[in-house]
């Protein structure tokens, strides 16, 4: 942390905030200039609140040089995570593709959705079982027996299968049925979901949440992995802006961004982040093309009669050739899919 005084600043106000920063065991070096002086204060700060140096005499402003994680950050951490699931890997050379409808339905909706995403070349079957609906009269899911559904369908076509926790009641249920948790946007700062999840050994899918800087993201997967569970897998799935044509604003910026602050794979999810089907096909190549270690997409094959998200499905034969697509655009970046 560096304090930068004031050019005004007395020498007893500077001695002040040394003293502070003794106080709190920092090891204090100060450089004086020829109108400033800078504290650069050496030590543990997770737990500090800077606002309480700003508001010292004499400080003009408080600037942070580390991280407040540290578990999930590429400076404790330099080699990528690689989360293996059975034979699916993420944050390897690989893009994974999780994909299937926003909810489970009916065992048929859910075989034929599921034929046909392995077919096209999805490995994760993704299909919720309890919906975080904004409208209390809005479907919210079909609880256990869409969970077996899911496991049945998925076990049959030899997929993995990927559904949402909304809430720590749920988790047993979850971890019996389930191979991927999904941890929700909404969700994204319960932080007694996330500390039961760090004590889960399964891996873990950490959506952004819908006002969530990417620091409060990797805050977030702090909490799983200080609990112990380090299989985190973090989504980009838009965020709230003023722009109003879409429904989020997927910012694929995220992307690089974590990989450069962060050793955990990310995941995009362009139908959450554009919720339009036919935006999807286009921000899902350019997520490939910015390094998303894998996509997570809906896909309904009557989306039309969908019990949610079925503006943003696309049918089957649209993600197969998409599928085609990002196979192409992977290759040119040095990846497979
Ligand atoms: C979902 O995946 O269907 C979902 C509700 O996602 P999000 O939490 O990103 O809105
Ligand atoms: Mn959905």
């Amino acid at each position: 942390m560096v304090v930068v005084m004031n050019e005004t600043a007395t020498e007893e106000q500077i001695q002040k905030v040394i003293a502070k920063l003794v106080e709190m065991n920092f090891d204090v070096h100060r450089s004086t200039g020829v109108n400033q002086t800078l504290l650069g204060g050496i030590g543990d700060h997770r737990n500090i609140d800077t606002r309480n140096f700003e508001l010292l005499d004499g400080v003009h402003e408080v600037l942070r040089v580390t991280t407040p994680y540290k578990l999930a950050s590429r400076a404790f951490h330099p080699e990528n995570t690689v989360v293996k699931i059975g034979d699916v890997v993420l944050g390897g050379e690989t893009v994974a593709v999780m994909a299937g409808p926003c909810s489970v339905e009916t065992q048929e909706q859910m075989e034929i959705i599921a034929a046909a995403v392995k077919k096209a070349g999805a490995q994760i079957l993704r299909a919720g079982a309890f919906k975080p609906r904004t409208s209390p009269y809005s479907f919210q899911g079909l609880g256990e027996p869409a969970l077996k559904i899911l496991q049945t369908v998925a076990k049959r076509e030899g997929m993995l299968t990927v559904s949402e926790v909304m809430e720590v009641a749920q988790l047993p249920l979850l971890l019996e049925y389930v191979d991927i948790l999904q941890v929700g946007a909404r969700n994204m700062q319960n932080f007694n979901l996330l500390r039961e999840l760090g004590k889960c050994r399964k891996p873990v899918l950490l959506k952004r949440g819908l006002a969530a800087t990417i620091e409060e993201l990797l805050m977030a997967a702090e909490y799983l992995m200080a609990g112990g569970n380090y299989q985190v897998i973090l989504c980009e799935r838009g965020i709230r802006t003023f722009e109003n044509a879409t429904r989020n604003t997927l910012d694929i910026s995220a992307i690089p961004v974590v990989h450069k602050l962060s050793h955990l794979p990310i995941i995009a999810d362009p139908s959450h982040g554009t919720g339009r089907r036919d935006k999807v096909a286009p921000m899902a190549r350019a997520a490939v093309a910015a390094g998303a270690d894998g996509l997570i997409i809906e896909v309904h094959h009557d989306p039309d009669n969908a019990l949610s998200d079925g503006a943003q499905s696309l049918f089957p034969t649209q993600f197969s050739a998409l599928m085609d697509e990002l196979r192409m655009i992977a290759q040119v970046i040095g990846r497979k899919l």
